[in-house]
């Protein structure tokens, strides 16, 4: 890069190892940057009623704001984060930063947070989820942790374990992307979710796919006779937030109804008053 080797120098090789090595260094230095300054971000997306559409709470993604690359997404710096360890640090400002937004909400609207397996290996997560909702005053019913199959997988036992603590405080859990990873059927009814989410990968052809229409009807099928409700994630068209409605689909959230956005985007729905900016963001005024 340009910061690194200086402006001039011109490259007409493929990247060796050492390069890509060093590239990747060069990237967790940024993210360890980023993560003690000022540079990371939430968007926010909205999970409506499929019913009524009535907004239920926002998703919290994570986004890097890099003073050269522009706003990076989660997934080209998540996994970095995740091999090097990073991805504590950054999955404890994320949920701090989530928490002290929802608290200032006039709306007790729910926030839902993703959490990484490697957050999820911490035995004392429970309790540190429990000093974040203390310290910023959110309601634990307010909060909803979204996790994965892989995170379970591992070890089963300390998995559940964890899960019972989170949910004694009153925060829910949803598992996040169902239908993508290894989950059995045993595994979902052996763990106290009270959310399935609908990877996008199926919502997104239930118009057009009769196996994709089949595998959401199961998935709804499985969440009624289990007591979780059930969230389509990626409703990007009217055919299938009309088809999720017609199968009694709980919730939806995906481009139709809005993408991830800033929250003074959603000032009106979260009850904010006008002019609202939110904290730590004083430069950005309402759209
Ligand atoms: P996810 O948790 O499954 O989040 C949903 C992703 O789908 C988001 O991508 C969202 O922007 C995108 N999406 C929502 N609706 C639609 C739609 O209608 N069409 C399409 N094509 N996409 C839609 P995003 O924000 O890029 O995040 C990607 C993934 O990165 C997330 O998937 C999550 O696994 C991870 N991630 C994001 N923020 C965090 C975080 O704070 N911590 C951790 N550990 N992972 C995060
Ligand atoms: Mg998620
Ligand atoms: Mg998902
Ligand atoms: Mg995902």
């Amino acid at each position: 890069r340009a910061k690194t080797e200086g402006g001039n120098t011109h490259r007409v090789f493929e990247p060796t190892m050492d390069e890509a090595e060093a590239a990747r260094r060069d990237l967790e230095r940024d993210l360890r940057h980023a993560i003690e300054g000022d540079e990371l971000i939430l968007h926010y997306q909205p999970q409506v009623s499929t019913g009524t559409g009535r907004l239920l709470g926002f998703e919290a993604l994570v986004r890097w704001e890099h003073p050269t690359r522009g706003l990076v997404p989660p997934n080209a710096f998540i996994p970095l984060a995740e091999e090097s360890g990073l991805i504590l640090p950054l999955g404890e400002w994320v949920l701090r930063a989530a928490c002290r937004e929802a608290a200032r909400w006039a709306q007790p609207l729910k926030v839902a947070v993703n959490l990484s397996p490697r957050q999820f290996q911490q035995a004392d997560l429970p309790e540190r989820v429990l000093a974040i909702l203390t310290e910023t005053g959110l309601a634990p019913t307010r909060l909803e942790l979204e996790i994965t199959e892989t995170l379970i997988i591992n070890d089963m036992a300390r998995a559940l374990g964890i899960l019972r603590r989170l949910k004694a405080f009153g925060v829910s859990i949803a598992m996040d992307d169902f239908g993508t990873g290894y989950s059995s059927l045993a595994t979902l009814q052996a763990f106290p979710f009270d959310k399935i989410k609908i990877d996008r990968s199926f919502v997104g052809h239930v118009e057009v796919s009769s196996q994709a229409a089949v595998i959401v009807r199961a998935v709804l099928g499985l969440g009624r006779s289990l007591g979780m409700s059930v969230v389509a994630e990626g409703v990007e068209t009217d055919a299938q937030m009309r088809f999720l409605a017609a199968e009694a689909c709980d919730e939806a959230q995906g481009y139709l109804i809005s993408k991830p956005q800033p929250i003074e985007r959603f000032a009106r729905q979260i009850g904010a008053p006008e002019g609202f900016v939110a904290p730590g963001r004083p430069d950005t005024a309402v759209a």
